[in-house]
């Protein structure tokens, strides 16, 4: 029985795992409500993929006419939205590129509107979920009342913060070895990567399979990545090591995008000018767990803990977490999307066994 006033699931987030959680509520026939967020200087509605470019590797989008079918699917009103087509991507006359970020989240989005999914344009900001019903009490609409809620408000990839660190992102500059590394712009050539931990060393070994060399700068002289990918990256005869330094400058122009990055040793302030066409900053994301306020379980680094083995069950009943906000491991946007699918299905089981229909 439906009951007047209380949503059935409640989803927050709007990349990915949001989307996909919402195609699979909507189609279960639990008529999903989501929060979508509002523009933000460092999360935008549409999630990570918003901000990149080509996405290669999410399966089902080889390259092709995507943008004839993107504007068939996606409605006219939200055509708008669209990112300006890639430049000398053509082949017999028609675009011809990987889907673009923007483009593969709107698809996700109609899909999910497809089947009956409410949006409402708005960020929540605090959450009651000590007792059933569960509230997302949001900006500026109100507080919703709930027997379920998907936390899908994912992570944002940390930055050094420099100006012409933002001029050259997607022209160079980059926070994802996987999603951009095997991009044509980086093979065989220099490649940079910034930070000193596990994923630093990760990213810097998996760029050697594309890049002519890959130049580690870390302000210490040791790396605080575990030993055994210390070794890995210290063995690498591609990988060098660029201790003690800072980089202060992104340097190059609009046509190249980036060609050079300046660093300052912080040790006695000499400057250095390493020529690269990639910097891939690896200093850490942060999830997007604040507004709950600590009233979920999350580890030492904010991410949202899930409290059974291959589920999306969080520390409090009827919250389910999908996507990058409770994995700071993969970061994938197919992963995202799995995840969604999982927590819309363990929504649906968890209302189905406590008799909420
Ligand atoms: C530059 C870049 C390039 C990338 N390229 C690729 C790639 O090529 N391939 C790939 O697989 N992955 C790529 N990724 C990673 C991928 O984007 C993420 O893994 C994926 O987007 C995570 O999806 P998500 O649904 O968990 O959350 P996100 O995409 O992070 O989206 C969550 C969104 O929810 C909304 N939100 C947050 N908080 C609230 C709130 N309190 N209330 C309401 N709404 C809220 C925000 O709008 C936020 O953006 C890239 C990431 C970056 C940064």
């Amino acid at each position: 029985m439906s009951e007047a006033g209380v949503e059935k699931v409640v989803i927050i987030g709007s990349g990915p795992a949001g989307w996909s959680a919402a195609i699979y509520a909507a189609r279960a026939n639990l008529n999903p409500l989501l929060f979508e967020g509002t523009p933000q200087p460092d999360m935008i509605p549409l999630g990570q993929l918003a901000f990149t470019t080509e996405v290669e590797n999410y399966p089902g989008f080889p390259v092709g006419n995507v943008r004839a079918f993107v504007e068939s699917s996606v409605a006219e009103d939200r055509h708008y939205n669209l990112p300006p087509l890639p430049k000398g991507h053509e082949k017999n006359g028609q675009p011809h590129y990987a889907v673009q970020g923007v483009e593969l989240v709107e698809l996700m989005k109609q899909q999910a509107l497809n089947f009956g999914t409410r949006v409402i344009g708005d960020d929540i900001v605090d959450v009651d979920i000590s007792s059933q019903p569960l509230k997302v009490i949001s900006r500026d609409n109100g507080t919703f009342a709930a027997r379920t809620v998907i936390v899908a408000t994912g992570a944002r990839a940390n930055y050094i913060g420099l100006p012409s660190e933002d001029k050259f992102k997607n022209r160079g500059v980059s926070a994802c070895a996987v999603c951009d590394g095997a991009l044509p712009r980086f093979r065989n050539k220099p490649l940079l990567v910034v930070g000193g931990g596990d994923s630093a060393v990760e990213e810097a070994t998996y760029l050697t399979n594309f890049a002519s060399r890959v130049y580690m700068v870390h302000r210490r002289d040791s790396l605080r990545a575990s030993k055994i990918m210390q070794d890995r990256a210290l063995h690498n005869p591609k990988i060098e090591m660029v201790w003690h330094h800072v980089v202060e400058e992104c340097l190059g122009d609009d046509k190249q995008g980036l060609t050079a990055v300046r660093m300052k040793n912080v040790n006695d302030g000499s400057i250095r000018e390493q020529p690269v066409v990639g910097m891939f900053v690896a200093i850490g994301h942060t999830p997007n767990t604040a507004f709950l306020n600590g009233k979920l379980e999350m580890n030492d680094k904010g991410y949202l803990k899930l409290t059974k083995p291959f589920r999306t069950h969080t520390s409090a009943e009827g919250v389910f977490a999908a996507g990058d906000v409770a994995d700071d491991y993969y970061r994938q946007a197919i992963t995202s999307a799995g995840t969604g699918c999982m927590a819309a299905l363990d929504a649906e089981r968890w209302l189905a066994a406590q008799g909420f229909e």
